[in-house]
């Protein structure tokens, strides 16, 4: 690996493990995920969108990531909606 390849492979997504996971999907599974995000918590709440997702995302997601992304103004690294 080049100095500048491995340089560049340190540096961390600035975006919230939930927000690189969005980043891979498209189609279908992307159109998904997003309306069950914008829904309500009441309607999806975090804990089971995190259960959800789990399962999907190398190395996990906790139900409080899932939260600060859905905030309304965006809590995490991802930026504003
Ligand atoms: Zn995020």
């Amino acid at each position: 690996m080049s100095l500048v390849d491995e340089l560049r492979s340190i540096r961390r997504s600035p975006k919230c493990p939930l927000g690189v996971y969005l980043d891979t999907l498209s189609g279908d599974e992307l159109k998904a995920l997003e309306e069950a995000l914008a829904a309500s918590p009441a309607e999806a709440t975090h804990a089971v969108l995190a259960r959800v997702l789990k399962k999907y995302i190398p190395g996990g997601i906790s139900d409080h990531t899932v939260r600060l992304h859905r905030l309304e103004d965006r809590a995490c690294a991802c930026g504003p909606r």
